[in-house]
């Protein structure tokens, strides 16, 4: 809202120039404070950092922010950590992983920042901030009652050297802050083109160090990506409004900064906010759901660009190896990324038919479904040999798009004894059995020929005759047609079936 307001706010197109200039073996990052689960905007994050790194022989970082301890949330970090494994990012240093630039968690790296602050105090870019929470709360007050923008003014920026002294000897709490100049500072965003922005005309100098000795997002961020050498940022486009503020610390400090590339938002297909409401949010979610991991990062690579590929029918998903190097930033479009649920299923189905051609990962998804079936019906459990599940995974990548969905009500028949009473004429089935086992291929075809003869010759409507079958066999009205459920069940499955309903 207040972007608009500012005069010295713009962006121009990306440049030309940036797109011919080579990178040479970069060192990213991905940055997640543990303040709970990995959302979708978390993991396209990561994973362009990932593709980024990986397709030019660079270093991915896993770095947690936990500078703002009240929010953590325990055990977010294996969470975090699992769940990027999952995806198939592996991150070359981290916390538990080591690397030279370490430690990985900032709560671990106090001492660094303690001992930055003080090259920032030395040199006059920071000061001593002695305003209580009240007095703060006051100008917060005043600024929303007199319709400004609510920004600390600054005032203990011209303390004296003695004023100072004397709070430093009777013990009062402080912090301490960064003067921000009036400059209208400008980058080339790697996504979004050139932005400048004047930070100083919607903030007063920003807080480094908080009270508690620890160092603000801010503070920390900028150390950090300096002393681990990060050479690109690519994160979320909220974070774009303070990247002006993050380059007048490094321009305090002396150092170069690294690119940056921002993200655009993750939005519904409809275009509104992310929510829970109409899709999953968290990345455990997909997981929990038979979601495989290379189908959600396909989705989430499709919906944002930086990479050449289409899904659709008969079209494979890609491997980490190939998106990676197929990933551009330039090809990262700056307007937000619609998810389509729609393509998550279909990326999913294409996930199982590729498991399907491979020998291990079949084994894997028919234990999956052994499991899941035996789970499900736990008295009642048919068939689940290797090969009644093989045929029916075979047979179902057309009709479903999780694994899940097999033990669904709809495809309870192919596990269970339907548990309905039926009404029939005990000889006309009798009689169907006895044609039925003579029938030497029980194959969809043969099966169908033999059910259209038997009709004929035995004066029955064929719809009618079919109607009965399929409660017999399924306990359904609808479903697959009657033979193909017949060759799914197999010839020994299908005939105690129609024989427990004549019992
Ligand atoms: N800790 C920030 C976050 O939670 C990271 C922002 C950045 O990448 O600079 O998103």
């Amino acid at each position: 809202m207040w972007i608009k307001t500012l005069s010295c706010f713009f962006i121009s197109p990306r440049s030309t120039l940036y797109r011919s200039v080579k990178t040479i073996a970069p060192r990213v990052r991905f940055a997640p404070s543990p303040t709970g689960y990995l959302h979708l905007g978390g993991l396209r994050t990561a994973l362009y950092n990932y593709f980024y790194a990986k397709s030019r022989g660079g270093v991915f970082i896993l770095r947690i922010e936990d500078t703002d301890q009240s929010r953590k949330v325990e055990g977010s970090v294996q969470g975090l950590v699992n769940d990027l494994e999952w995806a198939g990012i592996e991150c070359k240093e981290g916390p538990g992983k080591g690397g030279l630039y370490g430690p990985y968690v900032q709560s671990e790296r106090l001492n660094i920042y303690q001992e930055h602050i003080k090259k920032l105090l030395h040199n006059g870019s920071a000061y001593k901030c002695f305003c209580t929470e009240r007095r703060l709360n006051i100008l917060k007050r005043d600024a929303v009652r007199h319709q400004r923008i609510p920004k600390y003014d600054n005032k203990c920026r011209s303390l004296s050297r003695e004023d100072v002294d004397a709070k430093m000897k009777s013990g009062t709490p402080y912090c301490i802050r960064f003067k921000l100049s009036s400059e209208c500072m400008s980058f080339e965003d790697m996504i979004f083109g050139g932005i400048a922005y004047d930070v100083s005309m919607v903030e007063g100098d920003p807080v480094l160090m908080k009270s508690d000795g620890y160092p603000t997002y801010h503070f920390a961020n900028v150390v950090d990506d300096h002393l681990m050498e990060i050479s690109h940022v690519l994160r979320g486009v909220e974070w774009q409004i303070s990247t002006t503020k993050h380059l007048l610390i490094y321009k305090a400090f002396g150092w170069t900064p690294p690119k940056f590339g921002h993200l655009p938002l993750i939005v519904n297909s409809d275009g509104t906010k992310l929510s829970k409401r109409q899709s999953d949010v968290k990345v455990e979610d997909y997981r929990n759901k038979g979601i495989f991991p290379l189908a959600l990062v396909n989705y989430i690579t499709l919906s944002g660009g930086g990479f050449d590929h289409v899904v659709g029918e008969g079209v494979r998903l890609k491997t980490m190896e190939e998106l990676a190097s197929e990933f551009q930033i330039r090809k990262i479009s700056s307007h937000p990324s619609r998810l389509n649920p729609d393509l998550l299923e279909e990326c999913n189905r294409l996930e199982i038919k590729r498991h399907l051609k491979d020998e291990n990962l079949t084994k894997a998804l028919i234990t999956n479904v052994q499991n899941l079936v035996t789970q499900k019906y736990p008295k009642e459990t048919l068939n689940i040999s290797e090969e009644h599940v093989k045929s029916v995974l075979d047979w179902s990548t057309s009709r479903i798009s999780r694994i899940d969905d097999l033990v669904s009500p709809k495809f309870a028949f192919l596990w269970i004894l339907p548990s309905n009473k039926l009404e029939i004429n005990r000889s006309l089935f009798e009689k169907l059995l006895n044609s039925l086992e003579d029938l030497e291929k029980f194959e969809q075809d043969t099966i169908k020929d033999n059910l259209r003869k038997f009709s004929d010759t035995n004066d029955v409507k064929f719809p009618v005759l079919m109607k009965m079958l399929r409660s017999a066999l399924s306990g359904l009205n609808e479903g697959p047609s009657v033979a193909e459920m017949m060759q799914l069940l197999g010839k020994y499955q299908s005939l105690e079936r129609i024989k427990a309903v004549i019992r």
